[in-house]
């Protein structure tokens, strides 16, 4: 018997653990899924409650019997799903807690998956406490978390863990060329703004204001070398209405002089994250060397930082703007400080 856990991305060594639990009949009434949000815990453990009821004899999830079908559907009466955006209240902790004790009305398994687990406040958590520690034989619980350390060490220690983390980019490059019909050099450079989390990726695919932000940012870095003063700090009023946008667009800074860095010094345009601007990286990397690179890098870090302190937002902006400026036009000004 096949155990299949494809439309997976990744994540291959929690696969591995649960397929081998699977295949050695070894279930667990309790996992904790525990990884950053779209890294796939739900989908993972959405598979796991397909495994665990099909009726399929050579292939599980077999996608054609009764039980695959109506998970699909979602509307399987065993399958449950427990989503919401506060706290997760005893009340719900109960009921969860009663059902489980009927018998599953036509699955073999009854399965819970509480998402966002540490949503979970004392209260509930004890209460789950007393489940987690005799579970009927037909229950599994599966929590999602982002936060494990929110949840009771008790709790967890009566959950297999399986860990989640950000994959290398490359395969979500790969998840995103076969499955999103995108080219290479848009597949490669949303894979590595990911981070390696293939949620991201795809969030970022099917967000015109992400490349608007990554447009207006080349064009500023741009501005940085070739504009003049007052062209630069028009450029301020971008970073005020993106404010809500400000890490991603620090993020987005960095990775620009990253790549120019990185072309820099190896005068190659395979570690560029933004590959569809080969030209202006060629451009920027002949002007800029590494050591002022470094330079820009660390006022940008420096004023991601301020964003933290109570440092006017406007004005930090606009320090980090000049700053760069002085770095780049070679002058004996000196930097300002906030
Ligand atoms: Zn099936």
């Amino acid at each position: 018997m096949k155990i299949n856990f494809e439309g997976i991305v990744g994540q291959e060594q929690a696969v591995e653990k649960l397929k081998r639990s699977l295949e050695n009949n070894q279930i667990s009434h309790a996992y904790l899924f525990e990884g950053e949000k779209g890294l796939g815990k739900k989908d993972i453990a959405l598979r796991l409650a397909f495994v665990l009821n099909c009726t399929g004899d050579d292939r599980k999830p077999c996608n054609k019997c009764n039980s695959c079908i109506k998970i699909a559907g979602g509307n399987h009466p065993d399958i449950k799903i427990i989503e919401n955006d506060g706290i997760i209240r005893i009340g719900e902790i109960r009921k969860i807690i009663g059902e489980m004790q009927l018998k599953p009305h036509e699955g073999r398994y009854k399965v819970y998956i509480i998402c966002d687990a540490d949503r979970m406040n004392m209260e509930s958590q004890n209460a789950l406490l007393k489940t987690l520690e005799e579970p009927p034989s037909y229950a599994v619980l599966i929590l999602l978390t982002t936060k494990g350390y929110s949840l009771f060490p008790t709790v967890i220690s009566r959950c297999q863990v399986i860990k989640l983390y950000p994959e290398n980019p490359e395969v979500i490059k790969h998840y995103l060329i076969k499955n999103k019909k995108i080219d290479e050099e848009q597949a490669h450079m949303l894979a590595t703004f990911s981070g390696g989390v293939v949620g991201r990726a795809v969030e970022l695919l099917d967000n015109p204001d992400f490349y608007y932000r990554r447009e207006k940012i080349i064009e500023i870095c741009d501005k940085l070398l070739t504009s003049n003063l007052f062209a630069v700090l028009e450029q301020i009023v971008f970073f005020e209405e993106h404010r809500l946008y400000i890490e991603e667009i620090f993020g987005l800074m960095i990775n620009w002089y990253r790549d120019l860095f990185m072309y820099s010094e190896t005068r190659n345009m395979d570690f560029i994250t933004n590959i569809d601007r080969k030209e202006e990286i060629d451009f920027h990397a002949a002007k800029i060397d590494s050591a002022k690179i470094r330079d820009i890098v660390f006022i940008i870090e420096k004023a991601k930082n301020n964003l933290r302190s109570n440092v006017q937002f406007r004005l930090n902006i606009e320090v980090m703007l000049l700053n760069i400026r002085e770095v780049l036009s070679d002058g004996n000004g000196g930097r300002s400080e906030i």
